[in-house]
């Protein structure tokens, strides 16, 4: 059925065939066990990398200091990792280990971080091994890291967040030791590459359970050394934006809980930070989206979609508020779509009806009055016509014209003309 699947039986088969002990492990059993369909499957096994690669045919030496060979299927069925079994040395420097050797599938186990996320499957016999106990955790609903927690954090500081990850993504309490050393590490959680925070931040953002994962991430302390934007936003009374009761926290996680299931990193982020700029305080101040990007090191593209929607969200808060030509102008954004779910989301949360976004959406659907961003009437050519000097005036006159062609008050480029005239003598530039 899945090709991906039937590849990575066929590594296993291979690879047991040759005389090596060989496992699905990690990520993919965890999603099996649970019921989900895994996004990939990871092979451990106890040949070498060289085995490895003698072995099959496509192969790409991913990460060979770990052991990690990328063994590549016939399409569609992808790839996949076979990792040989290994213990990591001493992590120095809160990261990654200095060293690592190859070893046995239990030595394997021990060095993952959390306990539903260490066990191994045999495919072929189908057989589960679990030397961690990721079994009972499953069943019980916890996530537990293996071994001792503040050692295992102390290690790798990332695990702070993956820990935050897996919980809200399986709907998984943080058993009791394991969240006392979170929220005792959090502020640790600084030494992590901008990269890698940024990275679990877009998979959470991704994910249905983004409410969940904000919240356990705020409870953990984490929200205050990655996001200190939205701390300001717990206790802060939300007004009119909300439902009673709720603080601009709860409107933010409200927001995120309303979007679709799958949403571009742009707008998960500006729904998380949509309430940040007016909490920060005064204008004048480095957009909260701003600040949040330059921290994780952002794409540009990002940064800019993410911000654009922060502000033109504000800008359309109030029903009726635009006048009919900037509206059209918004409406013609190549980013208005993730714009319109982003305030259906805002409305839904504050118990409001989203009857401006329903406009919205059937204007964009029916364009009424032919393409919403009609090529100019007037250009610079009637301007310089008509004995306007060239200068800053010129872009007022142009911008101007062009509204009032979005709202149908002039049609050709004669009214346009003698809408100029009429406006003011030439020279003059609008107020
Ligand atoms: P996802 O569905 O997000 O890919 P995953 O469990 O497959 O989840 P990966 O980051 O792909 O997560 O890692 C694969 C496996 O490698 C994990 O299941 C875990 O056993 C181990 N692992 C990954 N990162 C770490 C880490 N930082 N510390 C310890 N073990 C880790
Ligand atoms: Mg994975």
């Amino acid at each position: 059925d899945d090709p991906r699947r039937s590849f990575a039986l066929d590594v296993v088969r291979r690879l047991q065939e040759s005389g090596h002990r060989a496992l699905w492990a990690g990520g993919c059993v965890r999603d099996l066990l649970i019921g989900l369909e895994p996004s990939d499957y990871d092979v451990a096994t106890d040949a070498p990398p060289e085995r490895v690669m003698q072995l099959f045919r496509r192969t790409v030496p991913v990460g060979i200091n770990f052991g990690v060979v990328r063994v590549l299927g016939p399409r569609p069925a992808g790839e996949v990792e076979v990792a040989t079994f290994r213990s990591d040395g001493a992590y120095l420097d809160g990261r990654r280990p200095e060293t690592v050797a190859y070893s046995s599938p239990e030595e394997d186990a021990s060095r993952r971080d959390f306990t539903i996320n260490g066990m191994f499957l045999d495919p072929i016999r189908g057989d589960v091994i679990d030397f961690v106990g990721g079994r009972l955790d499953l069943q019980a609903g916890l996530l537990r890291a293996i071994g001792d927690p503040a050692a295992r954090f102390a290690e790798d500081k990332l695990r702070l967040v993956r820990a935050v990850r897996f919980a809200s993504r399986f709907g998984l309490r943080i058993e009791a030791e394991t969240s006392r050393a979170l929220g005792a590490m959090a502020p640790q959680v600084t030494v992590v590459a901008a990269e890698r925070i940024a990275q679990e931040l877009r998979k959470m953002l991704a994910h249905p359970s983004r409410a969940a994962a904000m919240r356990v991430l705020m409870e953990a302390g984490l929200v205050a050394e990655i996001l200190p934007e939205l701390v300001p936003l717990v206790g802060r009374p939300a007004g009119l934006v909300s439902r009673p009761g709720d603080d601009l926290w709860d409107h933010t996680l409200g927001v995120l809980d309303a979007l679709p299931h799958d949403l571009s990193f742009p707008l998960g982020l500006a729904a998380l930070l949509h309430e940040s700029g007016t909490a920060a305080g005064g204008p004048g101040e480095p957009d909260a989206v701003d600040r949040v990007a330059d921290r994780l090191k952002l794409a540009n593209a990002e940064r800019e979609r993410a911000s654009w929607l922060v502000r033109r969200h504000r800008d359309l808060r109030e029903p009726g508020s635009l006048p009919t030509a900037r509206l059209k102008r918004l409406l013609a954004e190549p980013g208005i779509g993730d714009l319109l779910t982003l305030h259906r989301a805002d409305a839904v949360a504050a118990g409001d009806p989203a009857d401006h976004v329903d406009d919205c959406e059937r204007y964009l659907r029916d364009e009424p009055d032919g393409p919403i961003r009609p090529d100019p009437l007037l250009t610079g050519k009637e301007l310089k016509q008509i004995g306007l000097p060239p200068g800053p005036a010129f872009k007022a006159w142009l911008d101007r014209a062009y509204d009032a062609q979005l709202e149908g008050k002039i049609a050709d480029r004669d009214q346009a003309i003698a809408w100029v005239l009429r406006q003011s003598a030439p020279g003059i530039p609008p107020q």
